[in-house]
């Protein structure tokens, strides 16, 4: 073949793409996968049939575009939010999309773009500047303490600084687990507003799995906060690919002028629904894995390794003087967990009980080997 040697760079790709590398947490195929913060339990069958009920209804109607602007699952994602939040939503607050990589891509369409900045304070989800980039969107990585708690003094100089379009804040935060207070946001959200109003997203995505409450109340009265969310985790549904927001009306409406039209279909639609008909067994999982990670937080420490505090359903630990090799080593046991590319750290998703020991058995061995 005389094209194989024509790559990316090669096409007529755009400047700030050139040497990128895309997205990707390794998909191997091992016994203990706890590389990519899912939810190791798989839908209960029950929901499995409803599901299955559910997309046969939409079926017959798919020679139809789907609802686009998806009613019934917004009031469902409403209702669940209330319920749980306790802060009273409706339809018009909610937004949802193909998982919340959608919701957040849509967000800097709207709000960033070219011309335009975004921050985040890293390490922290590194999908926020890769879609910040997707998006045209220039991306500033903003600090944090040692220990991966928010440095607020100099997120606030950074802000006042660069005066972002979009300030990203991810509670609890991934790769690091530790949740930021309500404080912190408030007083970023401040200074985010003083220079020129910027959009304030918090990504919610692990809220569910918190020892504290989701921020989304704090969307009262202040239009330019949105709070992320995602079915991904706590729901157990990384396969659906159904993300959402809640934020002022405004917001949502704005959304609307960069969403692609009918980009929800039908089928995730109706599985979407279907799986929050049953939110409460869906629940009881999330507190399983709460216990599961508190254990594995609990062991970690008592077998020597610093381990940060988790409000998620993953946990960091370390130090190593090389992560990398660490992590090598663990696969070599046959348990799959991520370098996130934080030196000297690495994170774990918490699985099964018997997931877990896998992996604890193989960090045991390792300090065993190293004494
Ligand atoms: N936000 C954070 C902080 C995440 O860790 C993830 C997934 N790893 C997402 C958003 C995106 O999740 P999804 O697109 O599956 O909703």
């Amino acid at each position: 073949m005389s094209d194989v040697r024509i790559g990316i760079d090669d096409l007529p790709v755009r400047d700030e793409l050139r040497g990128k590398s895309p997205y990707g947490a390794p998909q191997l195929d091992v016994p203990v996968r706890l590389n990519t913060n899912e939810n190791p339990y798989p839908l209960p069958e029950p929901l499995v049939e409803r599901i299955a009920e559910r997309v046969r209804e939409a079926a017959r109607g798919l020679n139809r575009y789907p609802d686009r602007d998806a009613v019934e699952l917004r009031t469902e994602l409403a209702r669940y939010l209330t319920r749980t939040t306790g802060h009273e939503l409706s339809l018009a607050h909610v937004w949802a999309a193909n998982g919340s990589n959608e919701v957040i891509q849509q967000l800097l369409q709207t709000f960033g773009g070219p011309g335009r900045t975004a921050i985040g304070f890293e390490p922290s989800y590194s999908m926020h500047g890769l879609i910040a980039r997707g998006t045209g969107t220039a991306w500033i990585s903003g600090p944090r303490h040692d220990d991966f708690t928010v440095d607020v003094e100099a997120a606030t100089k950074a802000i006042a600084a660069h005066q972002p379009d979009v300030v990203f804040i991810t509670t609890p935060n991934n790769p690091t687990g530790n949740a930021v207070p309500a404080e912190t946001v408030l007083a970023l959200y401040e200074v985010a507003q003083a220079a020129k109003p910027s959009i304030v997203v918090v990504d919610e995505a692990y809220v569910e799995f918190s020892h504290g409450d989701s921020l989304l109340p704090l969307i009262e009265g202040r239009p330019n906060l949105v709070i992320s969310r995602t079915m991904s985790k706590a729901f157990g549904a990384a396969g659906l690919r159904l993300g959402y927001l809640a934020a002022h009306p405004a917001v949502v409406d704005a959304v609307q002028l960069v969403r692609l039209p009918y980009h929800l279909s039908a089928v995730t639609q109706a599985t979407a629904l279907a799986a929050l008909e049953h939110t409460d067994t869906l629940l009881k999982y999330v507190d399983q894995l709460k216990a599961e990670r508190d254990r594995l937080v609990t062991e970690l420490r008592a077998l020597g390794y610093e381990v940060t505090d988790s409000d998620a359903n993953f946990v960091q630990f370390g130090r190593f003087a090389d992560a990398h090799e660490v992590w090598t080593r663990i696969l070599d046991r046959g348990v799959l967990v991520r370098d996130n590319g934080v030196p000297g750290w690495l994170r774990v998703t918490a699985g099964t009980p018997d997931e877990n020991d896998a992996f604890l058995d193989a960090v045991r061995e390792l300090k065993k080997e190293r004494h």
